[in-house]
């Protein structure tokens, strides 16, 4: 009965110690981490797929980010929802 408390006890001393190693430990991590997630990042404009031409601005977009509509087997690209709309074929 008594040995149950102890017991109990030396369990929530040894989780509340547990606990504050490990907030220690990632807050340490954090502000390890934090100066490399500063850094720069790489622009993601130019992130994958090849530069197309809208037939309506003129405007060079990348096919990654572009809006593309397929008319008679073709496909064309536009910078916005705005230019495809424009665009008749
Ligand atoms: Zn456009």
């Amino acid at each position: 009965m008594f040995r149950g408390i102890l017991y109990l006890i030396v369990a929530v001393l040894f989780l509340s110690f547990l606990r504050s190693v490990i907030g220690i430990l990632t807050k340490g991590f954090a502000s390890a981490f934090q100066s490399p997630a500063s850094a720069p990042q790489r622009p993601s404009v130019h992130a994958g797929g090849e530069l197309k031409k809208d037939p309506v601005c003129g405007t060079f977009i990348s096919t990654a980010t572009a809006i593309n509509k397929q008319v008679r087997g073709e496909t064309y690209y536009f910078c916005s929802q705005t230019c495809r709309d424009k665009f008749k074929g």
